[in-house]
């Protein structure tokens, strides 16, 4: 295992120093090591040694992380509070506040039991618990960290049962916050004191691999090391360099995880160059691939794009002398630190300027973009109540353990179960109202796809389109939940606000057609003076029931005008308009009704084919009868003068109704096989089909044409066939 120092409270002063000088702050942390010291007086750990051990030694790690005086204090006294009967009043009283307030924390968190893994909450809980900490401030968990660290390297003196779950709850949620914050130091060596105690015929065997071919690789290091230095030397860079090894845990994790042989994974010889400036690293990273052989696809810049903890580097895989694998790692000083000690490589203690923990928290909100999920929510709540928010908040953030990407590397925590319509709501509302497809690491996905931790995500919007109903069958946010139904509200009043405007339009055409002037009778007034024989409520129930057909426009043009005076050039058009609306006849063909109609050329519009539940209306054409469109085709839009209202009689089951089907899917073998099984299940004949690939983005859009009986069999069918393998979208068409 990892050598490790055991400091003394002289040790954290002397590291201490490095990077404070002020007094006033070196006199604080041994204020605070002094107080700790008599608190604890008398208390023993189970290893036998006096507790300041475990306090200097915690406050040790925090001071070779950098931190500032107060969080090098706070480790001295991190225990009191639970194991000396001090209260936080009182640490606040002889320190201040600020102190008071991490101990209180680390107390609280420590008081924390993580449920076991078998719980299904389990991460949900854990990880809950360490953002609510987090969240307030990142100093806290620092602290913990540094008292897990020290606990694990003690971990020998705990009975065995003990080891056991300190260990695993340290794999489980302590190393993964480490990783998260970027401080790889302290996240490698948790992994390897827990992979000791977890698993030590593993541990062993594996420091065994690794010791036994050590010698060689050291030998083939050293040499490129030395090659590398020379040629380093020339171009007059400064830099340091050094060979690295990977922590036990990684290689197992590789091995298991990624099924690769140990050889695989020991074969890379591992190199660091530390240089000066981002320029530098490219500089370096050209001179070394123009005397070595990179290997292609391996070269990963970090720099230009950050990892979501901070991490910066260069990366390449070059051949060295005698066919030696190398990886090598380039970055600045600064680079190296975050990579490192992370987010307290960034937080480290500047002295001088004016501290300020609230802005540093803030700065670093700023930096982790995971980190920032928990401000998405205030940033984006437009006409949210409180409640929901509060349960979006729980569910979205609180509640997330499948971590997915942004192909800017931007980490997007998610519940369980969600789906690219939860992502594409959670990067910002407009791009989840027109997402239209989504690719997950680079294949395109259906949108009900369930999505996993370490997915990258990318969405495909398409201005102009909005949510569909069905999404709300498989979203799990509750974010996207009410995303998705405020659309479809809003979209409801605006339907009915251009309905009533379309009202206004054929009044007004209507008046006119007539020889009036709209403007002398279409006032408020006027209009609020007849309404009621309408049965409308208000001016605009009343342009409303006009503009849906359910006011016929010609008697309330008699009411206001007060005269029956029809100008009409098409007298044929006037007569069907003004016809006798308690007869009906149903035309057996098609199932529709146009009250007041005997008998009448009529026929279904070829544009948009309507099936029987369809919202429709009909259209008076000039010598070929009326057509029947659904309301929403663009072809009658506007078309008021000529449009009649019909609807549809009792169900015939026999009768079938054409639809015209287009889907979207990722090209695939038998896709269209699958298709034309779920159509011909859900016993809808099909008429037409053709299929075509795009070549830009690998997709296939497939046109059919099949026979319905009714608006809910398509529904179902088109619902089917969205879950169908690699189909992105269906939806049916007009032209
Ligand atoms: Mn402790």
């Amino acid at each position: 295992m990892a050598e490790y120092k055991t400091a003394g409270v002289q040790d954290v002063l002397e590291e201490a120093r490095t990077y404070i000088r002020n007094e006033d702050s070196l006199a604080l942390i041994s204020r605070a090591a002094n107080y700790a010291a008599e608190a604890h007086a008398g208390q023993f750990r189970r290893s036998g040694e006096p507790y300041t051990v475990h306090l200097n030694n915690v406050a040790y790690i925090l001071a070779t992380l950098h931190v500032g005086p107060k969080t090098i204090a706070a480790g001295f006294l991190h225990d009191t509070i639970e194991d000396t009967g001090i209260s936080r009043d009182q640490l606040a009283q002889l320190f201040d506040d600020e102190i008071a307030d991490l101990v209180e924390s680390v107390t609280k968190i420590g008081a924390l039991r993580f449920k076991g893994k078998d719980d299904p909450e389990y991460q949900a809980a854990n990880h809950r618990k360490i953002f609510i900490a987090m969240a307030k401030d990142v100093r806290v968990i620092l602290i913990k960290l540094a008292d897990r660290l020290h606990n694990m390297r003690t971990l020998e003196y705990q009975p065995e049962a003990s080891q056991k779950r300190i260990a695993a709850e340290t794999l489980d949620v302590y190393a993964p916050i480490a990783h998260r914050l970027g401080i790889s130091a302290i996240k490698n060596e948790l992994e390897d004191l827990s992979f000791y105690y977890l698993n030590r015929k593993e541990y062993y065997r594996i420091a065994h691999l690794v010791e036994t071919r050590k010698a060689e690789r050291d030998e083939s290091v050293r040499k490129m090391i030395s090659e590398i230095s020379e040629m380093l030397e020339e171009h007059g860079i400064s830099f340091r360099i050094f060979g690295r090894s990977k922590h036990l845990y990684s290689i197992y994790h590789k091995m298991v995880a990624r099924n690769k042989r140990f050889e695989e994974i020991l074969d890379l010889l591992a190199i660091r160059i530390v240089t000066q400036t981002e320029l530098n690293c490219y500089e370096v990273l050209g001179y070394i691939h123009a005397k070595y052989k990179p290997i292609p696809g391996r070269l990963k810049d970090y720099i230009a794009v950050p990892k979501t903890n901070m991490y910066q580097s260069l990366h390449t895989t070059i051949i060295g002398e005698e066919g030696k694998i190398f990886e090598v790692q380039i970055r600045t000083e600064d680079m190296d630190a975050i990579a490192e000690r992370g987010v307290a490589a960034h937080w480290r203690y500047k002295e001088g300027g004016n501290y300020d923990a609230r802005a540093e928290q803030k700065e670093i909100e700023d930096k982790l973009s995971w980190f920032r999920d928990f401000a998405v929510f205030t940033n984006d709540s437009e006409e949210e109540t409180a409640s929901d928010y509060m349960a979006a908040l729980q569910k979205d953030v609180f509640e997330a353990n499948v971590y997915v990407m942004t192909p800017k590397g931007r980490v997007i925590g998610l519940p369980n179960g969600a789906t690219p319509i939860d992502f594409a709501y959670r990067i910002h509302t407009d791009v989840g109202h027109t997402c239209v497809g989504a690719l997950v690491n680079d294949a395109m996905v259906p949108l009900n796809t369930e999505l996993h931790t370490g997915d990258v995500v990318s969405i495909r919007t398409l201005k102009g389109t909005g949510p569909s109903e069905d999404w709300l069958k498989f979203v799990k946010t509750s974010q996207a939940k009410n995303k998705i139904r405020a659309w479809f509200a809003k979209r409801e009043t605006e339907k009915k606000e251009s309905m009533a405007a379309q009202g206004e339009k054929i009044l007004s055409d209507e008046l006119r057609k007539r020889g009036f002037e709209p403007k002398d009778y279409m006032e408020k007034k006027k209009i609020e003076s007849i309404m009621k024989e309408f049965s409308a409520k208000d001016y605009t129930d009343f342009m409303y029931g006009i503009g849906a057909r359910l006011i016929n426009p010609t008697a309330v043009c008699e009411k206001l005008t007060n005269q029956k005076r029809p100008v009409n050039d098409e007298e044929a058009l006037t007569k069907l308009l003004n016809r006798d609306a308690t007869k009906k006849h149903v035309q057996t063909k098609t199932g529709i009704v146009i009250p007041g109609i005997e008998s009448m050329k009529l026929s279904l519009a070829q544009c948009c084919l309507p099936v029987y539940g369809d919202r429709i209306v009909g259209y008076v054409t000039k010598g070929e009868g009326v057509k029947v469109h659904r309301c929403e085709c663009a072809n009658v839009s506007g078309q008021n003068a000529r449009l009649i209202d019909c609807h549809w009689e009792e169900e015939d089951r026999e009768r079938q109704y054409d639809s015209d089907i287009v889907i979207i899917s990722e090209d695939r073998n038998f896709l269209l096989t699958d298709i034309v099984n779920t159509v011909s299940q859900s016993r809808a004949p099909m008429l037409k089909v053709s299929a075509s690939v795009n070549r830009e983005d690998l997709t296939t859009t497939i046109k059919l044409k099949i026979q319905v009986r009714n608006v809910d069999q398509l529904e179902v069918l088109l619902a089917n066939i969205r879950k169908v393998e690699g189909v992105i979208s269906a939806v049916r068409v007009s032209h």
